[in-house]
């Protein structure tokens, strides 16, 4: 991936469709249909736009909402959030703090502890597949 070229004309060649829409222009892709809402592999999540890491999957944990889902970025740097008036709903849109490119959001319902009992945010970071390209731990 050439990660240097982040002009929307680059962008916009590198990226499939739904990514591009997904990443600069505030789309949703549908549940359940992403290629990562399943994925348990140990490993980092990087901005699918840039390459910046963003999550990692210590981390992630099945919301059961379709979408891969985060209770906290890899450090809190690692992500930027904004207010987002659209749709009718107050929300907080969550950005790549590298690139600009929207990833999706965060809500305040995540879990307050992880599957093995380590204490968590509680908050839910709800990312679209197609904003994130894994890499597995090797
Ligand atoms: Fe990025």
């Amino acid at each position: 991936m050439n990660e240097n070229n982040l002009s929307e004309e680059g962008l916009r060649k590198r990226l499939t469709p739904e990514a591009y829409q997904v990443l600069r222009e505030k789309g949703t892709e549908a549940p359940f249909t992403g290629k990562y809402y399943a994925t348990k592999d140990k490993g980092v999540y990087h901005c699918a736009a840039c390459g910046f890491d963003l999550f990692s999957s210590d981390q992630k944990y099945d919301s059961g909402t379709g979408w891969p889902s985060f209770t906290d970025p890899i450090t809190k740097e690692r992500v930027a959030t904004k207010p987002d008036m659209g749709e009718g709903a107050e929300r907080t849109e969550v950005i790549c703090p590298h690139c600009g490119s929207h990833l999706g959001h965060v809500f305040e319902d995540g879990p307050t502890a992880m599957p093995d009992g380590k204490p968590a945010s509680g908050k839910r970071y709800c990312i679209n597949s197609c904003a994130l390209s894994f890499e597995e731990e090797k």
